[in-house]
């Protein structure tokens, strides 16, 4: 049964360019924000915070030395020669209390041990020679040197990580030290992955005549795992509408998102658009996009759907395009991506109008200046090309000739 025949004129964008339709996502996006949840530090790597946190102390909490070696008070450094200092006590890291260094003493002192009342200079052991109670340090030491003062990192009260901010190594550092122990964070997204095709076997079971092995649910699973989200389903699902319907029914009872791949051109078997409609909306189909032009996107109730094309290639770069974008704006994300540029290593004829998203390496000369090779192998079915990208180039709209050295965007992680 092909349920495009049937369906009655388009009633919803079509064939529309990559900006609209990245508004369009940008728009529904917004109004699928995800829930907010407390999470303790240990689980919130790549989570996105969902409130501003402010230090609740200041850091360093108390001044200390930045260095091993002796603390004292800098007006007693010598202006020429010498001077021998009194050895009063020691101070480590973790110490409890620190003495006092009276005038002409000093004190043994560890990296962040907290300064000893009166001192305000460290003089690194290497620059000192240490004579039995006496140690001894040579004119040409700063005032105030090697001293880490409380506040210098952070005030207390300054905002120090913002609020849509995803928490990566750093960020959680600074909570961590900060003595933050659980955070207000989005809920990790829920995605639902359907790979959607007679011709699919999973690996490692036998193939047949005519079949393949199915790779597109892999690599969008994993894909959705890289953007910190749950996999809810990852599945192959026959070109049939019935099990098309019930498995995006299914999916769509727990997941944000579902991704699918495959099913969603013009072909017979393409169920895809008809399905959508008849449980769901649409709210775009069809991107001037090379790879992605058979692209869909609409809702199933709450849950977004994003109907990739079956290629590999353009399922892996329309996930990158749209449903990263999504998450985006779904998790309150507030860092822009920054693209890329670099310069085309080779003339290039765009033999469409479309806007393309070519498949690239990149080099950096010895000045510096980073360079595009667009592979060979550019076909929206070859793998080659996709395991070897290291950028996608951004080739825009109705622009058919580009010149060796032209400035090319790279579109952003
Ligand atoms: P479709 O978008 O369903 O017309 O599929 C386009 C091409 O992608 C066909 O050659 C399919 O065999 C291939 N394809 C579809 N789904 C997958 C998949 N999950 N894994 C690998 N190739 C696929
Ligand atoms: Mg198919």
């Amino acid at each position: 049964m092909n349920m495009n025949a049937r369906m009655p004129q388009a009633d919803y964008p079509s064939r529309i360019g990559l900006e609209q339709a990245l508004e369009i996502v940008a728009a529904c996006a917004a109004q699928h924000r995800l829930p907010v949840e407390t999470a303790l530090l240990a689980g919130a790597h790549g989570r996105v915070l969902a409130e501003d946190v402010r230090a609740l102390h200041a850091l360093p909490l108390f001044t200390n030395s930045a260095m091993d070696g002796f603390a004292l008070r800098g007006e007693d450094l010598p202006v020429q020669g010498e001077r021998g200092f009194d050895l009063v006590g020691e101070v480590f890291a973790g110490a409890t209390s620190a003495p006092e260094t009276g005038a002409g003493q000093c004190v043994r002192i560890t990296t962040g041990a907290p300064m000893p009342p009166c001192a305000d200079t460290v003089v690194i052991k290497e620059n000192a020679r240490v004579d039995g109670a006496r140690v001894v340090v040579k004119a040409g030491e700063k005032a105030g040197a090697n001293v880490r003062a409380a506040g210098e990192d952070y005030a207390e009260g300054e905002l120090a990580v913002a609020a849509g901010i995803p928490l990566g190594a750093a960020q959680l550092a600074v909570l961590a030290a900060l003595g933050v122990a659980q955070v207000e964070v989005r809920r990790r997204p829920r995605i639902a992955v359907i790979a959607t095709g007679n011709e699919l076997v999973p690996a490692g079971q036998p193939i047949g005549f005519g079949q393949i092995h199915e790779s597109n649910a892999v690599m969008l699973a994993a894909l959705a795992r890289e953007a910190h989200a749950n996999v809810t389903v990852e599945r192959c699902v026959h070109d049939e509408p019935d099990a098309l319907r019930d498995a995006l029914l299914d999916a769509a009872a727990d997941a944000d998102i579902i991704v699918s791949s495959g099913g969603v051109s013009a072909g017979e078997a393409d169920h895809l658009p008809g399905v959508l409609r008849e449980i769901g909306d649409i709210h775009f189909h069809k991107v001037r996009l090379k790879p992605g032009m058979p692209t869909l996107f609409g809702r199933i109730g709450a849950c977004l759907h994003f109907g990739l094309p079956g290629n590999p290639v353009a399922s892996a770069v329309t996930f990158r395009v749209f449903v990263r974008f999504a998450l985006r704006a779904m998790l309150g994300v507030n860092v822009v991506p920054r693209p890329g540029r670099a310069r085309l290593a080779a003339p290039l004829h765009k033999h469409h109008a479309r806007a393309e998203l070519a498949r690239c390496s990149l080099h950096t000369d010895a000045d510096g200046v980073q360079w595009a090779t667009l592979h060979a192998k550019q076909g929206s079915g070859m793998l080659h090309g996709l395991a070897e990208t290291e950028a996608l180039v951004l080739l825009p709209e109705d622009a058919r000739e580009f010149a060796a050295g032209d400035v090319v965007t790279l579109w952003p992680e």
